[in-house]
């Protein structure tokens, strides 16, 4: 079975020097730069994604995590001292280091709404810090999915690389497989799946999960520069984001003057018609179409509102007067709707976000530092970013990831090569301690010994 050889392949030590490791980025950098075209045609497939989003949210963002991780590569891998870090004079003579080491083969399992960036990107922090690699890309995004499999393996060394296509009942043969770590993009209802899996061989995991990212608009914002930028992280990929701003809150004073700006800025954007715009995407398949235009009916549409379902088309749509209890405000929407929720205070909107699961973002636009301050000290999510929307997670000298129910553990950058590093603690002790006639820490005890021990330990009144 592939697994077993690409597991023995890691065992022999092919995948450690670093020479080999910078081989097998370049060759991924070298596979995405010689077939851009067939990876932007499949995200075009897929997803209607048009060029300027495939440079920008997919190509771009794995071409720097490349060059980051081939820049960094030597110190990332390199022992870290400790030894000054340790203020007590019992290690005073060892050396102290942290080792990184790979876990060994690991697994990568990816979803469809960014297949190519949330499939290589998790790759490349494998690949830097030394392991074996298994990657199941979705089997939703098809086009996508074919071209992954099909050059992959021309330019990454199939000793150590594979990739497995397939569904469910595919990727849960592959969770049965004792992996020496697991890392996951997807659904909090998978997530879970992966975990239990992940347990029985007592595998850790990285768990990049989704959930309802708020925004909250403040009356301090420049409500103009909100619109546009809320508008651009909510439609971007038709909404199918794992940090689209899922829902706004809003003080209740700014929502006509707010539609009114996001409606002019979606037509500067998509056209009086977004059916006609080449920068437009599609709902991913009918039974995701279905979904999201059940939510239609569930508030004022106060814009938008038009589906197709041949074309699996749903206008950008802002949403007011959410019904009671309605699904728009239960599920993550992961569609090109916004649903406005009116507040009269920023408490108000501190209490609706922490009665609910911890989001994977959370989007505040205030030009107040003490609500900044507020948010930030009063909430809990993946991550926050002040006036602006999505544009955080391509900065990759801060870690990507979710708290709660919307995810374990975070990558990008240094923090991938962590996460798919072991940091052994390696301690090289000093031999001189017994020719220093230094035994105090052998039988029989007396108490000089105890008051030398308590010295070196710099315990408390005897320092
Ligand atoms: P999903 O959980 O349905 O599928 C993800 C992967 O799991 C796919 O490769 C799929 O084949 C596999 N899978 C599906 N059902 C399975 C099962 N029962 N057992 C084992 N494996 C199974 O997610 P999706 O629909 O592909 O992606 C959308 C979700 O992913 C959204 O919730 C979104 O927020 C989240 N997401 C999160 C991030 C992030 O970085 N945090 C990024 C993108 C998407």
């Amino acid at each position: 079975m592939l697994f077993r050889s690409i597991k023995a392949s890691y065992r022999k030590g092919i995948t450690k020097p670093i020479k080999y490791r910078e081989e097998q980025l370049k060759a991924l950098q070298t596979c995405l730069l010689d077939n851009e075209i067939e990876f932007r045609n499949a995200l075009r497939e897929d997803l209607h994604k048009s060029e300027f989003e495939s440079v920008l949210t997919e190509l771009s963002l794995v071409y720097d995590e490349i060059s980051t991780a081939l820049d960094n590569l030597s110190s990332w891998t390199s022992s870290k001292s400790q030894s000054k870090a340790h203020p007590k004079y019992m290690w005073a003579l060892d050396s102290l280091q942290l080792v990184p080491e790979p876990y060994g083969t690991v697994l990568v399992i990816a979803p469809w709404n960014y297949p190519v960036q949330l499939a290589l990107s998790p790759i490349v922090g494998a690949i830097a810090a030394g392991n074996a690699v298994v990657l199941k890309p979705s089997e939703i995004s098809k086009a996508c999915e074919r071209v992954l499999a099909a050059l992959l393996p021309k330019y990454l060394d199939e000793d150590t690389f594979c990739v497995v296509t397939g569904a469910k009942e595919e990727t849960q043969k592959l969770l049965e497989q004792k992996f020496d770590y697991i890392f996951f993009t997807g659904s909090t209802k998978v997530g879970k799946i992966v975990m239990k899996a992940a347990a029985e061989h007592l595998t850790p995991v990285t768990l990049e999960l989704g959930g309802k990212s708020p925004v909250i608009i403040d009356d301090s914002c420049d409500l103009e520069q909100a619109a546009q930028r809320i508008a651009w992280g909510k439609f971007t990929n038709a909404g199918q984001t794992c940090v689209a701003p899922d829902y706004a809150l809003i003080l209740s004073s700014l929502i006509p003057r707010f539609t009114e700006e996001i409606k002019k800025v979606i037509t500067e954007m998509f056209g009086e018609d977004p059916q006609q715009s080449k920068d437009y995407g599609r709902i991913i398949t009918q039974d995701h179409f279905e979904r999201i235009s059940g939510y239609l009916s569930q508030g004022e549409v106060l814009y938008g509102g038009h589906a197709d379902s041949e074309e699996r088309y749903i206008q950008p749509t802002i949403l007011g007067s959410i019904k009671q209890g309605a699904d728009v405000m239960q599920d993550e929407i992961f569609g090109p709707i916004l649903p406005l929720i009116p507040i009269e205070s920023l408490d108000e909107a501190v209490s609706f976000i922490v009665e609910r699961p911890k989001p994977l973002a959370l989007y505040l636009f205030t030009s107040k530092s003490e609500v900044k301050k507020k948010f930030e000290l009063e909430t809990s999510s993946g991550s926050m970013l002040i006036n602006d929307t999505l544009i955080h997670l391509s900065c990759n000298t801060l870690p990507f990831g979710g708290v709660g129910d919307s995810g374990m553990g975070a990558y990008h950058g240094e923090y991938s090569f962590k996460t798919f590093s072991h940091m052994k603690p390696v301690m090289h002790k000093t031999t001189k301690l017994e020719k220093l006639n230094e035994k105090f820490r052998y039988p029989p005890y007396d108490e000089k010994k105890l008051s030398h021990l308590q010295t070196i330990l710099r315990y408390p009144g005897k320092q």
